[in-house]
């Protein structure tokens, strides 16, 4: 039940009848007897500057989860943002401060990781190959990166995004050898699909099935896309005796992260 006490989080981008975060969230506050709601919010793109303005004034509002198509376009007009908001040009979580200040992080790559490492994987040391290098690939590699990966390969069909990715990645983290290589993937510890490969009934792979055929049964495979949850990638992955982690833990993993940030839950939920 909303009341007049209640104090309120959103989640905004266009279309947004899609997103699982209202019921996640809402089902949790519920859950814990708390005095908050989720709202959706289905924004058209001319009016972000006056939403913006009244995120600034809306008091009872503590913060405001961000998804396509606007992680990108709200990252240049918040008050402040962290160091990999900056680097990434990109924001999927903004908190309301009490003097109504914005402030934007993106936490889809510690999302990712807390889901990897519920299934073992340590990034520190590891070889990784990251297909997809758009919103939510770059935000993996880079936390893949700060956890201290020795190497990441990167693969997408658009050679401009892997050549900035790379140079960005390089620069921030001169250690680590970031490539694009991927002749085998028996090398790898994880493979991730950070691309839409694989969505609805397409049934498409994000690589080659011969490619995919020297994947070791010890490698973590991932995908971001959480329908079908069990993508053509993971199903095959499975087959080979390798373990799979899917777009919906990686998304269930991640409300911790977008709700500690807002104000409105732990860490670790
Ligand atoms: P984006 O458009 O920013 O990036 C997608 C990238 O994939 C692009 O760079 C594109 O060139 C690349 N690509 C497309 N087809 C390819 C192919 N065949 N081979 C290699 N690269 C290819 O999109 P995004 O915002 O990064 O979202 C990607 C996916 O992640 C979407 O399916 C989205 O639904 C999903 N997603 C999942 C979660 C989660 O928590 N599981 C969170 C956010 C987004």
């Amino acid at each position: 039940m909303i009341r007049g006490s209640t104090a309120l989080v959103g989640i905004v981008g266009s279309p947004i009848a899609q997103v699982k975060s209202p019921e996640n969230f809402n089902a949790w506050f519920v859950e814990h007897g708390l005095d908050l709601a989720m709202l959706p919010i289905d924004l058209q793109e001319q009016s972000l500057d006056a939403f913006l303005a009244t995120l600034r004034g809306w008091r009872n509002l503590r913060g405001c989860v961000v998804t396509v198509p606007y992680k990108q376009l709200l990252a240049t007009r918040l008050d402040a943002v962290s160091e990999r908001s900056a680097a990434l040009r990109s924001v999927n979580v903004i908190r309301r401060e009490a003097d109504g200040r914005l402030v934007g992080d993106i936490v889809d790559g510690e999302g990712f990781l807390n889901a990897a490492r519920r299934h073992r994987f340590e990034p520190r040391g590891k070889r990784v190959l990251l297909v997809g290098s758009g919103g939510v690939g770059s935000a993996i590699a880079y936390s893949l990166c700060l956890g201290g990966v020795s190497r990441l390969a990167i693969a997408d069909l658009s050679a401009e995004r892997v050549g900035s990715l790379c140079a960005l990645l390089r620069q921030a983290f001169p250690a680590i050898a970031i490539d694009g290589d991927h002749a085998s993937l028996a090398d790898f510890d994880l493979v991730i699909n950070a691309s839409p490969v694989g969505m609805g009934d397409s049934g498409a792979l994000p690589l080659s099935e011969s490619l995919l055929e020297t994947l070791s049964k010890h490698c973590l495979v991932a995908d971001v896309v959480t329908s079908p949850e069990i993508t053509p990638l993971l199903a095959l992955a499975r087959r080979m005796g390798c373990t799979v982690q899917t777009g919906p833990e990686m998304a269930r993993a991640q409300l911790g992260n977008l709700g500690h940030f807002m104000g409105v839950t732990p860490l670790d939920i």
